[in-house]
């Protein structure tokens, strides 16, 4: 579980973890273009071997995996002096962070790791602890000393500090320290239980309920959107890499900084509305990265539903809800009622009308609905009328309304 934290380094602190970060970039493209050339190298066409495109490598030579490239690293490390200012743990987990983008490329059969550009690689992680860094007001980082951070809210009791990620934001204006912690106690997953909702995700309304109710996408990301273009227009005037262009650039990244983090909050607080409504919540188990390359486009991404129902499931696991997601085929062709298809329907077609039954509602509640029924038949049914204990009662800050 990741808690994260607002830190306020000192300027030294603050040019020697960019430091930090410049060195990890370029172990993580060394390794990448060890393991590039690896792979090259065996990579021939069916009859010849050209001279030209691939590289001649012995057979001995292992292929650069995790272990094997942790193992050059204290190799490499005798001859760059450079690579031993940065903490080893930090070092090594950069290659662990390569090979965690490799495999999961292997398994997914996309997103190939690529080389990071300058200022491209914005954080680094302390992969352990062996007691809480985190005393006073203050976060202890080995090797950087002592950083100022504001505890928000504390850390829960029983939880360990097990690993600290320190992220730079808007070109190294802002500083979060993203500490993740572990509880002994293993909290069961929440079982089905109480009174469900099903969810459907759309453009007209943000979401619509089983129950008809709505929540209105946010409009102050109107206003933020428009103040960006403005700011990106007048940062593209300058000329670049000047004083004048920096700046520019400076506050069109606070700006999307603040974006994000609106979007962000207003995905908190739609999760928890629909917690206070029920105990079960279903989703459709759309890709939204799929369909934002299609028809509805950037307005997709604006709206940011696949974060949200990251976010979601994770506040309903927080609360005690049980959350799940359902087949998202044909949820706005069948009538909730009566199970009938009443074929496809036009984008701009806004209402569901049942031939069968007559029943009639708007179209958004009607799948939402179907995602309801969805939801419920497939639960297993078990007994569940005791519920078990939910992190609810560990962590703080969590407004318990039954
Ligand atoms: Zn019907």
């Amino acid at each position: 579980m990741n808690y994260t934290y607002r830190i306020n380094p000192t300027i030294e602190q603050q040019e020697l973890m960019l430091v930090w970060m410049e060195t990890c970039r370029r172990l993580y493209n060394k390794c990448l273009r060890d393991l590039k050339d690896w792979l090259n190298s065996r990579k021939c066409s069916l009859h010849s071997c050209s001279l030209s495109r691939e590289y001649i490598m012995s057979p001995d030579i292992l292929f650069p995996s995790y272990l094997e490239q942790k193992r050059q690293l204290t190799q490499w490390k005798k001859t760059n002096p450079w690579l031993k200012e940065v903490h080893s743990q930090v070092t090594q987990d950069c290659v662990k962070r390569l090979h965690n983008t490799w495999e999961r490329f292997k398994s997914k059969k996309f997103g190939f790791p690529r080389f990071k550009k300058f200022g491209r690689y914005q954080s680094f992680l302390f992969p352990q602890f062996k007691e809480s860094p985190i005393k006073n007001g203050l976060i202890k980082l080995p090797k950087i000393g002592q950083v100022e951070i504001n505890l928000h809210r504390p850390i829960p009791e029983g939880f360990m500090v097990k690993g600290v990620r320190i992220v730079s934001r808007v070109r190294g204006a802002v500083w979060y320290a993203v500490v993740t912690i572990q509880c002994d106690v293993k909290v069961p997953d929440p079982l089905p239980f109480g009174r469900g909702i099903g969810i459907d995700i759309g453009l007209e309304s943000y979401l619509v309920t089983s129950d008809n109710f709505r929540v209105e996408p946010a409009r102050f990301f109107r206003d933020l959107q428009s103040r960006l273009k403005v700011l990106q227009r007048k940062a593209s005037r300058k000329n670049k890499r000047s004083k004048n262009w920096g700046k520019a650039q400076l506050k069109v990244a606070k700006l999307h900084h603040q974006i994000s983090n609106a979007r962000k909050n207003f995905h908190f607080q739609t999760s928890h509305t629909l917690c206070d409504q029920a105990d079960m919540i279903f989703v459709e188990d759309i890709n939204f990265k799929m369909t934002a390359r299609g028809f509805l486009g950037k307005e997709m991404l604006d709206a940011g539903f696949g974060q949200f129902r990251d976010l979601l499931s994770w506040v309903c696991w927080k609360r005690g809800k049980y959350f799940a997601q359902v087949d998202h085929k044909y949820t706005s062709q069948i009538c909730p009622k009566c199970n009938a298809h009443t074929g496809k329907k036009e984008l701009k077609e806004r209402q569901h009308i049942c031939l069968e039954c007559n029943y009639s509602t708007t179209r958004d509640h009607a799948s939402a609905e179907v995602i309801l029924n969805r939801g419920l038949e497939n639960i297993v049914p078990t007994d569940c009328r005791e519920r078990k204990l939910s992190v609810e009662s560990v962590l703080p800050g969590i407004a318990i309304s039954r």
